[in-house]
């Protein structure tokens, strides 16, 4: 909570001063105020807006999009913003509260319109949710840029073009990721894909590149495992030989470290799975978040290293 705090203070600065709500109107005369909800659409509107927006992202880098806790300060940024892109699939339940206690006129754009959900696997309650991690798919993330650059040109018009271009051009980088991730993967044995990792983020990524992913800690990252989850994962490690064993940058990296030692396996690294790295980190952007994590799960699969 305090690293995220901390990083998103600078952000403030990148507000306009008007007070109001930009309009068509005046899109010429100043950039589009845009609030993303979290840092990975703040990096894809970025990418599609270029010089003709400016980006606050509410839950900054590093910092967990499940249990945000909205400060003053993002409800004014909110009423100032002409265009808010927001995940959707309940990835972000405090944010409709935020948006009803601003009282923003902000067009919203849902980035997840038109992308076909999964449900998490059972929570033990008898029935599935809403998985929100539709990003961790790269073709969903084609959709994510489609509905940004709709949103945008709905909001500003005058730039429609620009949008529509940095679009495609995002849209044709990330089709090509996709097929550089499939080789990838396909350089590991069927066998050996399986990877531990401490919240349930991978689900999209596991179903779309053919990785099954194994997680303690549900989708929501305040729910601690029980001891005898961890147990029984600790014997599937050592049963099926899984050396991938990774925590992720927004997770609280203790109960893995246990469950790493308690199985004789070492933690390979920190995936990111729901918010980038700071400029100077190993993922600052959508795209580097693809080749970070590949670069650390594969040769970890394979067991090498
Ligand atoms: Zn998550």
């Amino acid at each position: 909570m305090l690293r995220r705090s901390a990083l998103l203070l600078p952000f403030a600065s990148l507000l306009p001063t008007g007070g109001r709500a930009q309009t068509p109107a005046d899109a010429n005369a100043a950039p589009l105020a845009v609030v993303a909800s979290f840092s990975i659409l703040g990096d894809l509107v970025r990418e599609v807006g270029g010089d003709r927006v400016t980006v606050r992202t509410l839950v900054g880098t590093n910092g967990d999009a499940h249990v945000f806790q909205p400060r003053p300060s993002d409800a004014a940024a909110l009423r100032e913003a002409a265009v808010v892109v927001r995940n959707g699939l309940n990835l972000e339940p405090w944010l409709d509260r935020l948006v009803r206690s601003a009282g923003t006129r902000a067009r919203m754009v849902t980035a997840t319109e038109g992308v076909t959900p999964r449900r998490m696997e059972d929570d033990g309650h008898g029935h599935g949710s809403i998985d929100p991690h539709a990003w961790q798919d790269l073709r969903h993330g084609q959709v994510f840029v489609r509905n940004i650059a709709a949103g945008l040109a709905a909001a500003d018009p005058a730039g429609a073009e620009t949008y529509a271009r940095n679009a495609e051009a995002l849209r044709g980088r990330l089709a090509a990721l996709d097929g550089w991730v499939r080789e990838q993967v396909a350089s590991v044995p069927d066998a050996r894909r399986k990877v531990i990792t401490s919240h349930d983020a991978f689900g999209y990524f596991g179903a779309a590149y053919g990785i099954s992913f194994i997680a303690p800690q549900g989708m929501n990252t305040e729910s601690e495992p029980s001891a005898a989850q961890v147990a029984r994962l600790i014997r599937q490690v050592r049963a099926q030989n899984i050396t991938a064993v990774f925590i992720e940058n927004m997770t609280n990296p203790a109960l893995l470290d246990r469950l790493a030692r308690e199985a004789g396996v070492r933690v390979r690294g920190e995936l990111f799975s729901d918010a980038l790295s700071p400029p100077e980190g190993p993922a600052p952007t959508y795209e580097a978040m693809f080749r970070h994590n590949l670069g650390l799960l594969v040769p970890a699969m394979r067991g090498e290293g």
